[in-house]
């Protein structure tokens, strides 16, 4: 059975992983702000990214870029001239709405957003499409996406900034200087983790779209010649991200070719996810970018940005390979993947277990004292201590029942809990159990950290 987009919702809220932005004013639309254990995820998502993509390689370096660029990095980029979706208004309530969603949402075709606005206009009268109000819709017009302010000491068109509308430009940007400080030859990538905004307008889906989000983007640089070989690379390497760095089934995963490319894209593909009962859609993308970026900003800013090849002394514009990845969405696919309902024999109520891999659960471990007194607390307090100065976020926790305990823990996804019983003061020994097995073993308090170190690095 496919999981409700609502539990995931309640289940969020519920734990303080996600909570809409400013809840107490009723919240402000499609911003949302990440909980205690939402926070922990993100980072360990976010670091499961990172030792994949760079750590574990040795042709990828990582920068973090500003927020705001030179307002011509947008000119440049096409993002000022063409960074918009095609919108209808409804003619009564003048509310807006994506055009290409609402074709979708219609069941009339996929990949709508490849439409003209004469097209779009097109199949919205021939197929009668209405508003969600069931009100006619105006013709469809562009809408850019990008969100502006004003940085200096004037209110006028001279200071007009943009916020990210994507997190890469800072890449296209400081490539040459990012090779030649870090002494690279092509083929390598710079890697970035960094927020971009968008006036979204479609923005139902709770997390998948969001008006303020982080992307974590590779942004591969290679010889011309060399792109379609390391496009296949890519595409492999991000599945395998997912299957054989976070155990992902395979089953609620699936690559989807974009129909209609932007002009200067060689090939784009999607990685799509299953996300519960919403269906499979978009969870990163993968493109084939030619020399668009760096010749875009050679041209605008004047200097040359070409690759010398130091054996052949010959001058080029690298071709970019790019992964972009939105952690937004990724975290949201985390809840999904790892959800579980299951039955209990001597209970009515299911037991909710988040079976999140070691590297992303939130807490590794958790400290239960069997009781409160006799000494038993502090030394549970005692253990949790140690294993925080050493690294590993351990939770602790003194309130109901031990059944409760694991309970609550199985809930959140951490992997081990360890009691702390009599035998505890007498033996110091510690009962360690396991979320998914339930197993639980006796094992010296001075073995727990070694016991937690090699799950960490069991396989990579
Ligand atoms: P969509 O078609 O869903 O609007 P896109 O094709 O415009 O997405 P890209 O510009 O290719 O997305 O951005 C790369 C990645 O950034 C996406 O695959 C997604 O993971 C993430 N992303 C894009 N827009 C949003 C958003 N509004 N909220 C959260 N994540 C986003």
């Amino acid at each position: 059975m496919s999981i409700k987009l609502d539990t995931i919702v309640k289940y969020s809220h519920r734990n303080g992983f996600i909570f809409p932005s400013s809840e107490i004013y009723g919240g402000y639309s499609a911003v949302y702000d990440f909980g205690p254990l939402g926070k922990l995820l993100k980072d360990n998502l976010v670091q499961a990214w990172r030792n994949w993509m760079v750590t574990f390689r040795d042709d990828v370096v990582e920068i973090e870029g500003a927020i705001f660029l030179h307002p011509k990095v947008w000119e440049a980029s096409g993002h000022i001239g063409g960074f918009s979706d095609l919108l209808v208004e409804d003619t009564i309530t003048h509310k807006r709405y994506r055009a290409d969603h609402l074709i979708e949402e219609a069941g009339i075709m996929e990949n709508a957003d490849s439409l003209s606005p004469e097209e779009t206009d097109k199949v919205i009268q021939e197929n009668n499409i209405l508003s969600p109000d069931g009100n006619p819709l105006s013709s469809a017009k562009h809408f850019n996406l990008l969100v502006s302010t004003h940085l200096g000491p004037t209110v006028d068109e001279s200071t007009v900034a943009y916020l990210k509308g994507e997190a890469c430009q800072n890449i296209y940007v400081n490539w040459k200087l990012v090779q030649e400080t870090s002494r690279r030859q092509l083929p390598f990538g710079i890697a970035q983790l960094g927020k971009a905004f968008r006036n979204e307008i479609t923005v139902k889906q709770y997390i998948f779209r969001t008006r303020e989000f982080e992307q974590i983007d590779l942004q591969f640089f290679v010889k011309p010649g060399e792109e379609d070989k390391w496009y296949e690379f890519w595409k492999d390497y991000r599945y395998k991200f997912y299957t054989e760095y976070l155990g992902y089934n395979s089953a609620n995963l699936k690559f989807r070719q974009h129909e209609k490319l932007v002009f200067y894209a060689k090939d784009a593909w999607d990685i799509d996810y299953k996300f519960g009962a919403l269906g499979f859609k978009e969870l990163e993308g993968i493109h084939n970018r030619t020399d668009y970026d760096t010749k875009q900003h050679s041209e605008f800013s004047g200097k040359d940005l070409r690759y010398r090849d130091p054996q052949t002394n010959e001058q080029y514009l690298p071709y970019i390979v790019e992964t972009s990845l939105g952690v937004n969405r990724l975290l949201l696919s985390s809840l999904f993947e790892f959800y579980n309902e299951e039955s209990v024999a001597d209970s009515k109520e299911a037991r909710i277990v988040m079976k999140f891999p070691y590297i992303l659960a939130p807490y590794k471990i958790a400290i239960l004292p069997l009781m409160k007194k006799d000494g038993l607390a502090e030394e549970a307090h005692q253990i949790y201590t140690n294993l925080r100065k050493k690294g590993i976020i351990a939770d602790i926790d003194l309130a109901g029942s031990i059944g409760k305990r694991y309970r609550r823990q199985d809930e959140i996804g951490t992997p081990w809990c360890v009691t702390v019983d009599y035998e505890t003061l007498s033996e110091g020994t510690v009962t360690i159990r396991h979320r998914d097995t339930m197993e639980q073993l006796r094992i010296d308090i001075e073995d727990i950290s070694a016991y937690l170190n090699s799950e960490t690095f069991a396989e990579f």
